[in-house]
């Protein structure tokens, strides 16, 4: 049916995509991507076959030009399928634009879910996932860095970053120093491929591993929250319990 269609592609292993994702690529009257050869080879691994379809690269910044043409499309009744390069689309990727200016003029617009790294991450750190922060990339240089991981100090949930493999060592640092050095920090690389590895450490212990190496690979890192200094409300009672029977002698 007409509208278009935000569909989540795989962040490595291709065969994470699902079936109805599948079926949108197969039967879109278009299709747009971020990166078309990433599509192409997507369509091929699955046996979709584009046939004359059109495969339109698009992009926010791409422009309104390239989105009006979308639109377009959509207004003669027709679906696009729209997936970024990886993973789920809008999500710290482009379609932002495109989500809002389709659903601003009233067409149909839905979304096949599926993977995502802020997700997968959280699933695999162990750390709270009742309320979490996506920070998306935090800024490249250390100063704008550091002002945003300060204004994230008393966030109550769990921190969520991409960050880029050559940058995380000096991102764990800016870290442990504007968050405190004892939170607790999970590093998860390359999800759902072969070289998975998730590790954990405290900020200033992560740091030091990685102090002037670059990562490769994918990274997420994950940060605990800000946790209240002192003593559990077991220990208040605990220590009640003893001053009362102190007491009573
Ligand atoms: N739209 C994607 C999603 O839903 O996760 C994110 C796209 S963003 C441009 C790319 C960043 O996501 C990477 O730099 C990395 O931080 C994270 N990422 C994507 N795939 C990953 C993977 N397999 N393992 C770890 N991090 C990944």
């Amino acid at each position: 049916s007409p509208g278009l269609y935000f569909v989540a592609t795989p962040i490595g292993t291709a065969r994470d995509i699902t079936l109805r994702a599948l079926d949108i690529l197969a039967s879109a009257d278009a299709i747009a991507a971020e990166d078309t050869r990433s599509m192409r080879r997507l369509l091929d691994i699955h046996g979709v076959p584009l046939g004359d379809r059109p495969l339109i690269s698009y992009h926010d910044h791409s422009g309104p030009r390239a989105r009006a043409g979308l639109l377009k499309t959509l207004s003669e009744g027709r679906s696009v399928a729209y997936a970024s390069e990886a993973g789920t689309p809008l999500i710290a990727d482009p379609g932002y634009a495109l989500a809002r200016e389709a659903a601003e003029a009233g067409y149909a617009v839905t979304a096949a879910p599926g993977p995502s790294a802020v997700i997968t991450a959280l699933v695999l750190a162990g750390l709270p996932t009742d309320a979490f922060f996506f920070g998306g990339f935090l800024p490249n240089a250390s100063g704008a860095r550091r002002k945003t991981l300060q204004s994230l100090r008393e966030v109550p949930g769990t921190l969520v970053f991409y960050e880029s493999p050559r940058r995380v060592a000096a991102m764990l640092e800016d870290a442990a120093d504007m968050l405190g050095e004892a939170r607790e920090a999970v590093i998860c690389r390359e999800l759902t491929k072969k070289f998975e590895e998730i590790r954990r450490g405290t900020l200033a212990g992560l740091a030091a591993e990685l102090a002037g190496r670059a990562l490769r690979g994918e990274v997420v890192v994950v940060i605990d929250r800000a946790r209240t200094e002192g003593a559990s409300s077991e220990e208040v009672e605990e220590a009640l319990r003893h001053a009362l029977e102190s007491m009573s002698l």
